[in-house]
């Protein structure tokens, strides 16, 4: 049974030639890139923050720093990409704590709804014969109250996007069916996300309409992906970023392939 992710998607939509090494041929990036080295570490920094919560055991700042800053040192390999000649590993560890700050001092005591649960995964069932699925990855869930679910998503990204195209983000709308579905009271999800790097959180909510729309595109997308026979190079200005471009015989053309 295929199961297709936000990430396997995307990938496809940003370059089918990139799918297919990850994908179909199934070859295995040795390096990661130093984006993202530092939002896995941040994410597993904030993971931390909230399950101490749930044992009744609130991290001060200084302690959630640590805890990043070991982990950080305990995971640093020297197959870490960093794109930019300007930058270093420290200025990525110098981002990623900057972030962890800026967080902790806007949400600290960190109360804002009960946590339901942090990191779920599960998988989300598309079509009636349950041919294809979709991968469910939260990174924390959270019950407002009166029948109103949030899903929390972190962000390390560089850029900040308009809120129309949060408005029409594919990802979080697909979890939030998974939470309408799995949860009896759910009468609206809330999709909210913390861009880290502007300490900005935005939100968008979507109809059980907009939602049906949805869930019938991305099957439709998801079975065109996995009939493609064809899967052809297409260069752009991610690929500076792509793990595949030593293999690709456009990425090997770029400087530093
Ligand atoms: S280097 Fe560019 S063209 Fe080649 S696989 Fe990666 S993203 Fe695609």
């Amino acid at each position: 049974m295929p199961v297709f992710s936000h990430s396997r998607i995307l990938s496809y939509e940003t370059c089918p030639l990139r799918y297919k090494y990850a994908y179909v041929d199934e070859i295995i990036p040795e390096e990661e890139t130093a984006e993202t080295y530092l939002g896995t570490r941040v994410h597993e920094a904030l993971e931390k923050l909230y399950r101490d919560l749930e044992y009744g055991k609130p991290m001060s700042k200084k302690e959630l720093l640590s805890f990043f800053n070991r982990e950080w040192e305990r995971n640093l390999t020297d197959a870490i990409v960093i794109v930019g000649e300007e930058f270093s590993q420290e200025d990525y560890r110098k981002m990623g704590e900057q972030y962890l700050k800026d967080y902790y001092k806007r949400y600290k005591p960190f109360r804002e709804g009960k946590v339901v649960d942090l990191e779920i995964t599960d998988y989300l069932t598309l079509d009636k014969v349950g041919q294809y699925s979709y991968f469910i990855r939260i990174d924390r869930l959270m019950d407002a109250g009166d029948g109103l679910y949030e899903i929390h998503d972190y962000k390390t990204n560089t850029e900040l996007p308009a809120q129309k195209s949060l408005d029409e983000d594919r990802q979080l709308a697909m979890y939030s069916i998974w939470v309408r579905q799995e949860f009896e009271d759910c009468r609206d999800v809330r999709l909210v996300w913390h861009f880290l790097a502007f300490d900005k959180e935005m939100d968008s909510y979507r109809t059980e309409e907009q939602l049906e729309h949805l869930r019938q595109d991305v099957l439709a997308n998801i079975k065109a992906i996995d009939a493609a026979k064809k899967f052809p190079a297409n260069a752009s200005r991610l690929c500076v970023w792509c793990l595949y471009k030593r293999i690709c015989p456009v990425g090997n053309q770029i400087e530093g392939a």
